[in-house]
Parts: structure tokens; sequence; C-alpha cells
């Protein structure tokens, strides 16, 4: 996971038209970003994130201790950043105060990210992305499903196919801020169903989602698509949070 500051020196190929930069008001006119370049340099990219679950770990070190004694039930994950400011504060005003351009912006670098991934390191893109499902309660109440709008973005940037409809919240479930590691997974069991198995079977998938936890929500929806006949499930999230203390 050390590529990314190779990653700040390829030329973005979205086009986000910008009078200024989205953080620092710095003029941006006629280039192709919605952030300035010293901006993109100053983002807390995840330079050392653990292999399963890309939790940040000291340099040199492979696995953390959690995916050391049980591993994820996910192949891996990548995220392009820690989830420190500023990356922290653009994920909450595009998910809470509709937000899109910020959104947009950090699902395109991630995308860029995967891409550099891909080309340098031999990262295997998935064959088709599945955003978490909202629950419909909460979806009437916000409107839209910021993972499903990341997914399109990186779906878009990466010509993978997102599968809209194969999964289905089927359980409401608590919303997992303020629980813990252990409560959290007992909040998202039996939280969602595989509704078109066609779609995922033999596949390489990649759940989408905005933050990446404890984990807990993206091993349920990885346990479903997997007894639906997936060939692997990844993780693609934008940002990583640090480890959520256990209970206890
Ligand atoms: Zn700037
Ligand atoms: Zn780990």
């Amino acid at each position: 996971m050390a590529c990314q500051l190779g990653l700040v020196k390829k030329v973005y190929r979205w086009a986000v038209q910008a009078d200024h930069c989205l953080l620092c008001l710095a003029p941006v006119r006629g280039q192709l970003q919605a952030i300035c370049s010293g901006c993109q340099l100053d983002l807390p990219w995840l330079l050392q994130g653990c292999e399963g679950c890309a939790l940040p770990v000291p340099t040199g070190v492979q696995w953390c201790t959690a995916c050391q004694q049980q591993p994820q039930p996910f192949a891996g994950a990548q995220c392009a950043w820690r989830y420190d400011f500023p990356v922290n504060m653009l994920i909450g005003n595009f998910k809470y105060a509709r937000d899109w351009p910020a959104g947009r912006l950090l699902s395109e670098l991630l995308a860029a990210h995967l891409a550099f991934l891909r080309d340098e390191n031999g990262l295997q893109l998935a064959e088709a992305l599945v955003p978490v499902p909202l629950a419909g309660k909460r979806w009437r109440m916000r409107g839209y499903n910021q993972a499903q709008m990341i997914a399109d973005w990186l779906g878009k940037a990466l010509q993978v196919p997102v599968l809209e409809r194969a999964v289905k919240r089927v359980r409401y479930t608590q919303i997992q801020q303020g629980l813990d590691a252990r409560q959290r997974q007992a909040n998202m069991h039996n939280a969602f169903a595989v509704l078109q198995p066609q779609q995922v079977a033999g596949r390489h998938i990649a759940v989408v989602d905005d933050v990446l936890t404890t984990g807990a929500t993206c091993a349920a929806l990885t346990r479903e698509l997997l007894a639906a006949g997936a060939r692997r499930v990844d993780v693609y999230c934008l940002a990583r949070t640090g480890r959520v203390p256990q209970a206890g």
C-alpha cells in the first residue's frame, strides 16, 4: 500500500469544473480537479494498511492483530485515506449535507487510486460493484444512498458494472455509531439478503461503502455474497477509521 504518493503525480482524467479549490479556496481555474495539488498532497493518504482490513498499521506490518487472530470474510480492503481531517469533513458534508462535489471528488480519487494499484501493483479489480444498501426506512428519511452514489462514480470511472438490486437490507438495524466492535457484529447479523444470486455467482465482487470502521457491515454483506456463490469479495471504501474499542 506504499504507492499513493505516486498517484498524486498522475494526470487525473476527470473534469470537475470548479473555480476554487474545495478546501483552501485557491483558484484552480482551468485545471481538471476540484482541489488544488497542494491540498491533494496534504490529504491523509493511507500509506500503510493491513492487507486484510486496511487498518492503518506501522511500516513493515502486513496484517493487523485482529486479522491475524480472525481474518475478515472479505479477501481484501482498499481505502484511499485514513478517516482524518479533511476527508472526514468532506465525507460528512457529502453524507449529511448533500455536498455532491465532495462525494464525487473523493470517489473519483478512489477510482484513480484503484486504477493505479491495478496498473502498478497488479491489483485484480472486481468484476462488479455492490453498494451497501440502506434500509428502506433510512432511504426514505435521507432520500439517497451515499454508498450507491460512490459505487456509481467508481463504476463509471473504472468501467465496472454496478449491481443495484442484487442485494437488499432485510432487517432494520440500529445506527452503528456509538456501538463497540462486538455490538456492531451482532447488530448486522442477518441484515442482508441476496435477491439475484445469478448476478453474483462465480464473480469477483467488491462491496462499496463510504467509511470502513470495524468492517461488521461489509463482513455481513460479504458472507451473504459468498453464500450466494460469489467467487471472491473485496471491499472498496473511501476511508478507514482506527480500531473501535472492544466491549468490556
Ligand atoms: Zn487547495
Ligand atoms: Zn486487519
